[in-house]
C-alpha cells in the first residue's frame, strides 16, 4: 500500500478533550466529521493508546476545538507529541475555557468548540469510533479552519536537506519532523514525538 495516499486524504484537525474524576487530558485528531444534521451527530476516531480516549470512555462526553490556520506548531506538539498519562497538558496551559459539560476547551488557534454527549462506541481495531449528540457548539474566531494539508505546507516546520552531509543515512518523521539518526528504520518503529508508524517515515541524508 502507498501510505502517501493515506496522507492525501482532506481532513479537518481538531483537539479531543475529555475528563473524568478531576483528571483531564487532550490530543490532536483528525477524524471528526458531522454525521448527521438531524438530530447534529458527530463521529470522531481515537487510539485506543490515547489517554483521552479512556476519560471519554469513562465520563461519556467529550469536547472537539476545531484548529485554525493560525493554530501554531508548539499547540501541535503540546497535544499530539506527548503522553496525557505523564503529562497533565492542561495543567499549566494557559489557552483553556471550560464549557457547559464541565470539560475543557482550547482557546487559541482554534475558531470554535463542539461539546459532545456519547450514544455509540464502535470498535475499529487501531481506534475507537464515538457516535456522539452536539450537546453545545461556539464560534470562538473567523479564522479559517486548518485542514491537513494546510498543516503540512504551512504550519510543520520546514526541514531543509543539509548542503554538506556526513555520508550517513538516517530517517524523518513527514508528520512532525522527528528524526531517527541511524540508517535502518526497524519496520515497528513508532515516532516517539507523534506516535505515527514507519511507514511516515522518509530516508535523508545526515
Ligand atoms: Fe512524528
Amino acid at each position: 500500500m502507498d501510505a502517501q495516499v493515506m496522507r492525501d486524504f482532506v481532513y479537518g484537525l481538531f483537539v479531543l478533550t475529555g475528563g473524568h474524576d478531576g483528571k483531564n487530558s487532550g490530543c490532536i485528531i483528525n477524524t471528526a466529521i458531522q454525521a448527521s444534521e438531524n438530530p447534529d451527530i458527530i463521529t470522531v476516531s481515537v487510539s485506543k493508546d490515547s489517554y483521552t480516549r479512556e476519560l471519554i470512555q469513562q465520563s461519556r462526553k467529550f469536547n472537539i476545538s476545531i484548529l485554525d490556520e493560525k493554530a501554531p506548531f508548539d499547540l501541535f506538539k503540546h497535544f499530539g507529541f506527548q503522553s496525557g498519562r505523564t503529562f497533565d497538558k492542561f495543567g499549566s496551559y494557559e489557552h483553556k475555557a471550560v464549557s457547559e459539560n464541565g470539560l475543557y476547551y482550547v482557546t487559541e488557534g482554534t475558531n470554535a468548540f463542539i461539546s459532545c454527549e456519547v450514544d455509540q462506541e464502535i470498535d475499529l481495531g487501531s481506534h475507537v469510533m464515538f457516535v456522539a449528540y452536539v450537546t453545545e457548539a461556539k464560534t470562538i474566531s473567523d479564522v479559517p479552519s486548518a485542514s491537513y494539508s494546510y498543516y503540512h505546507a504551512h504550519i510543520k516546520p520546514k526541514f531543509e536537506d543539509k548542503k554538506t552531509t556526513t555520508g550517513k543515512k538516517g530517517w524523518r518523521c513527514v508528520i512532525c519532523g522527528y528524526i531517527y539518526d541511524q540508517p535502518d528504520l526497524p519496520a515497528d518503529y513508532i515516532c516517539p514525538w507523534c506516535k505515527h508508524p514507519a511507514s511516515d517515515f522518509e530516508e535523508l541524508a545526515l
